[in-house]
């Protein structure tokens, strides 16, 4: 990112996520993604008059969730409000939303720096219908209206690209982690608004902010965040000023633009929602929820460096995961090296599940305690680590354990005499790879290495065979 050397970005974040109850906020439909449109709608949640919404309790329990794993106090009195505007996507004219007795408030998201993000709030209100603009109309489809959502507000603690990018990372693997939203950014099911306005460095006041709305992608949400930065920052030294306003993001020019609606210049009309009595929790209850959350995956991440001695990096890229982060524990109890289970995750297994959502979903058929037979025979010195390798690749085929591949003789690896022997053999037989690899060639090594290899059906540590045979030509 460009920085501009008299200004410094301030900025704050208002993250939307789709709670993944199975039936929406008020009413029984489904909240399932897609489908033919305005199917998944009844009388209640296109707001017929003469009904009567029932609030959904699981949707009440995932934001208390949501707020205890983000370090939320939970507010025992909490109560919905309405906010009112008129829009196609919103049958009622009004959203029922929470103004100000949210509830979660005060909590925090540590950034990698120690460097605290503070969320200022948690609130739960209903999603409003898509817009659909096809052949210069405007169709309006009502299926994820009423889906629950949760709003997560920051306080303006920002103050470059990089601290939002991993913000929005964190809240994302905390949230999903939990368990209460799928958190797929490309589904919309996690959207985020971005507060930005600049100050001359060592000022105190805050500048005016834009909001731009709505971006669902990594990707552009950093693009936007430096092409709004640099905008405001020209547009000072100009001699102008910024106007507060919402901003869309566009992103095939990479250019931010009006929004039509001055929705700063609302006054929404918030009331409290009559026909929805308050929520009232106890503290039982909050300490129940406290108690079924799993572990954080940050937490995990140092966990697994310390309890089983695997590099930082592996552990970050499988608690990343949280399926594969249970699969990974499961299969090395009682194993010596835990680092071989990792190795072969990384290596294998998510070659085998190339997207983000693949891992995400890890549905792959392969038994715990298969994998762990495999670690086993690792641990005994009675698989070469390419064998191990070969291996993990059938079972990832067939999922079936280790035994159904191997004989008795197989699982006789040569003995450092007879490794000794053949490392002679090959020396003997490819003496034209010894002189090329001392004229310099490396390559010519590997012909000598793999004439072993292929003669134990890779049975055998391909790096004890590169050192034997290196000591017999030098
Ligand atoms: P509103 O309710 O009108 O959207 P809020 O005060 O709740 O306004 O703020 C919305 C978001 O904007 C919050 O995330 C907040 O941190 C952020 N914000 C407020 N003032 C500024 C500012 N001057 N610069 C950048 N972000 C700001
Ligand atoms: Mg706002
Ligand atoms: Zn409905």
């Amino acid at each position: 990112m460009v920085i501009y050397m008299k200004y410094e970005l301030v900025a704050g974040l208002e993250t939307h996520i789709e709670l993944s109850t199975k039936t929406k906020l008020f009413c029984g439909c489904t909240t399932e993604f897609g489908g033919e449109q305005n199917a998944h709608c009844c009388p209640i949640c296109i707001g017929l008059p003469g009904t009567l919404p029932k609030i959904n309790g699981a949707a009440i329990d995932y934001t208390i969730m949501a707020g205890l794993a983000t370090n939320c106090e939970i507010s025992l009195y909490s109560r919905m409000d309405r906010k009112n505007y008129v829009y196609p996507d919103l049958p009622k004219a009004y959203q029922v939303s929470q103004f100000d007795f949210p509830l979660c408030k005060n909590g925090f998201i540590e950034l990698s720096s120690g460097k605290k993000i503070r969320i200022n709030r948690i609130h739960l209100e209903e999603d409003a219908g898509k817009l659909v603009h096809k052949n210069g109309d405007v169709y309006v489809d009502y299926n994820r209206g009423c889906i629950p959502l949760i709003e997560v507000v920051t306080e303006p603690d920002f103050r470059s690209a990089d601290e939002i990018l991993e913000y929005i990372e964190k809240l994302r693997l905390t949230i999903k982690n939990i368990g209460v939203s799928d958190c797929k950014m490309q589904e919309g099911s996690m959207r985020c608004d971005v507060n930005i306005s600049v100050r001359p460095f060592g000022a105190e006041k805050f500048g005016t902010r834009t909001e731009i709305k709505n971006m669902n992608s990594i990707t552009f949400i950093g693009k936007a965040i430096e092409y709004e930065y640099a905008r405001q920052c020209e547009l000072l030294d100009e001699g102008g000023k910024v106007v507060q306003e919402t901003l869309h993001y566009i992103e095939s020019e990479n250019i931010t633009t009006s929004a039509r609606d001055k929705e700063d210049a609302q006054d929404y009309r918030y009331f409290p929602e009559p026909d929805i009595v308050p929520i009232v929790t106890t503290a039982k209850r909050v300490e129940e929820l406290r108690q079924s959350l799993p572990e954080n995956p940050f937490v995990r991440m140092v966990r697994f460096e310390s309890d089983y001695g695997i590099a930082a990096e592996d552990a970050k890229i499988i608690v990343r995961y949280k399926l594969i982060a249970d699969f990974f524990e499961d299969s090395v109890k009682n194993i010596k090296s835990p680092r071989n289970a990792a190795n072969l995750i990384i290596s294998s297994l998510f070659r085998r599940m190339p997207t983000e959502t693949e891992k995400e979903d890890f549905s792959y058929r392969i038994d715990a305690a298969h994998f762990n037979e495999l670690l086993t025979l690792l641990d005994e010195g009675k698989l070469s680590a390419n064998q191990a390798k070969t291996l993990f690749e059938k079972m990832l085929d067939e999922n079936k354990s280790p035994h159904a591949y191997l004989t008795e003789a197989d699982l006789t690896a040569p003995d450092d005499g007879e490794i000794e022997k053949l490392c002679r053999d090959a020396v003997d037989n490819n003496q034209k790879s010894v002189e090329d690899y001392k004229a310099g060639k490396d390559k010519a090594l590997q012909v000598l290495v793999g004439y072993v290899m292929k003669a134990t059906k890779g049975k055998c540590d391909g790096a004890l065979v590169k050192e034997t045979i290196l000591k017999m030509i030098s």
